[in-house]
């Protein structure tokens, strides 16, 4: 997949893992519905997994990849759409 850097957007990262799923999902925009609903509830931990999965925090696109790469590359990286509408 092609991933640019976009201007004028924070470089934070959010990362959502979800197992049920097999998704590792990244955010751009911290406005993003997602992210700001993110929350830690039994099963989906803040900076934590837990049985579900969990959401972290990266500074970089590049950071968030090696992470990505180093624990869960059976699990394909994608791009929220949300993100990317506004
Ligand atoms: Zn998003």
């Amino acid at each position: 997949m092609e991933i640019r850097a976009k201007r004028g957007v924070s470089s934070v990262l959010y990362v959502n893992i979800d197992f049920p799923t097999k998704g590792f999902t990244f955010h751009r925009n911290s406005e993003c519905r997602y992210v700001r609903n993110r929350a830690e509830t039994p099963y989906k931990g803040l900076d934590q997994l837990k049985r579900d999965g969990g959401w972290f925090e990266h500074n970089s696109l590049e950071e968030a990849l090696e992470w990505h790469k180093a624990r869960y590359a059976i699990f394909p990286v994608k791009e929220c759409s949300r993100c990317a509408l506004k």
